[in-house]
């Protein structure tokens, strides 16, 4: 009886629910299973900031509908946190919009800019919204392939000049979800040449600007000269401050395009919880000690995966930023099938590449997200079965 529009029967399939059910069958059978599977820091939001939300929601003026452009203390905020952490300014008023955490930016943003037809260049494999984002508004992937001998950039030059014409974004995510991967400066030059050759809009994610090892500091795309003409900048309180129930995060960037997504969002939704926007400000505003201290137990967990991994032949490189590691699959298996072996056999949930798009094909993806502990119990699990 009911018709489904052409629009959701094209979305790629979203393999992360089937997983969730293979996961939560093992669990209902009672078995001990270690999850590396999700992207979701395990330790908890900052103490400072729950009272910062405890407090505010005593107080009834937080119980409307907040600002549709965030409340002005909070824009304040995360432009001073930007100027400090990137050297960037930005103008609270115009050039920064908060959002009920990124993905809801990132997934209503191509409404704005996409006709039926138009194409968005997508990174493949890559965090599932650009996609859906994209096929939402009318528009059609182009998938850019990230390689390992391209050190999972995408290659601009193999676009093809047809695509090109038709294309009006380009999705940028570094330090990258699911590769691990990072871009320098000069990567980020080429893609704002690019951008402006071709009359591009550049969506640049920043989810893991923070989370990064062995003195690494991301940059933001928006340091590049002439960014600001092109550039909306995505980024997040979620993975920085262990927030990713909270729903927070931002947009910034040019002043046309951050105008545009929050037209497009003054349709769709009625602002954040004032109250969750005032513990928000707490967060931007906490010694930066916190993030350290996060990244160190992140990095030691890395080390313990990557020598326990090692130490059984397994191919790995060490990420340099985010909380995957992304491993060739060491036998001649697809991923699913891996992945589904590796639950079977070891209790052991990882995320299987092709989730992330075809080109993800061959590998797995873990998550730092649980103790060295038991980290090192997975490496005894798969030694088991080498
Ligand atoms: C986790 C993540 C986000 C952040 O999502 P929120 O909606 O802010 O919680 C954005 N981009 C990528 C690549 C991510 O992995």
């Amino acid at each position: 009886m009911f018709k489904l529009s052409k629009k959701i029967n094209s979305l790629p399939p979203y393999l992360f629910l089937e997983i969730d059910k293979a996961k939560r069958k093992a669990r209902a059978e009672g078995r001990d299973i270690i999850d590396l599977g999700v992207g979701d820091p395990d330790q908890p939001t900052p103490k400072q900031i729950i009272e910062s939300l405890c407090a505010a929601s005593q107080d009834s003026k937080t119980h409307c509908y907040a600002l549709d452009q965030g409340m002005p203390v909070l824009r304040q905020a995360i432009a001073r946190w930007y100027k400090n952490r990137f050297g960037v300014t930005l103008n609270p008023e115009t050039e920064i919009l908060p959002l009920i955490g990124s993905k809801e930016g990132i997934a209503h943003f191509p409404l704005a800019f996409l006709d039926e037809g138009d194409y968005s260049l997508v990174p493949d494999p890559c965090y599932p919204p650009y996609k859906g984002g994209t096929i939402f508004s009318g528009g059609r992937p182009y998938l850019m392939p990230l390689r390992e001998k391209n050190d999972f950039l995408p290659d601009l030059k193999e676009i093809p000049l047809n695509i090109r014409k038709k294309s009006r974004l380009i999705y940028i995510n570094y330090p990258n979800n699911p590769t691990g991967a990072t871009a320098e400066k000069d990567f980020y030059g080429e893609v704002i040449k690019f951008a402006d050759k071709n009359k591009l809009v550049v969506i640049s994610d920043l989810a893991y600007s923070e989370m990064a090892y062995d003195g690494y500091k991301p940059s933001s795309l928006l340091e590049v000269k002439g960014a600001k003409e092109a550039v909306i900048e995505f980024h997040s309180l979620s993975k920085t401050y262990n927030m990713t129930g909270w729903r927070i995060g931002w947009a910034c960037g040019n002043e046309k395009l951050i105008a545009a997504l929050a037209k497009v969002k003054s349709n769709i939704d009625s602002g954040i919880f004032s109250a969750i926007q005032l513990a928000g400000v707490t967060a931007l505003e906490s010694p930066y000690q916190f993030i350290k201290d996060m990244c160190s137990i992140y990095q030691e967990r890395r080390d313990v995966l990557i020598a326990g991994l090692k130490s059984l032949g397994w191919q790995v490189t060490p990420p340099k930023a985010t909380f995957y590691v992304w491993i060739k699959i060491p036998v001649n298996m697809d991923s699913i099938r891996f992945s589904g072996m590796l639950l079977e056999k070891v209790n052991i949930i990882v995320t299987p590449g092709v989730g992330f798009g075809k080109y993800g094909e061959g590998y797995i993806r873990m998550a730092l997200t649980v103790s060295k502990e038991k980290i090192k119990e997975a490496i005894d699990r798969l030694r088991k079965i080498s």
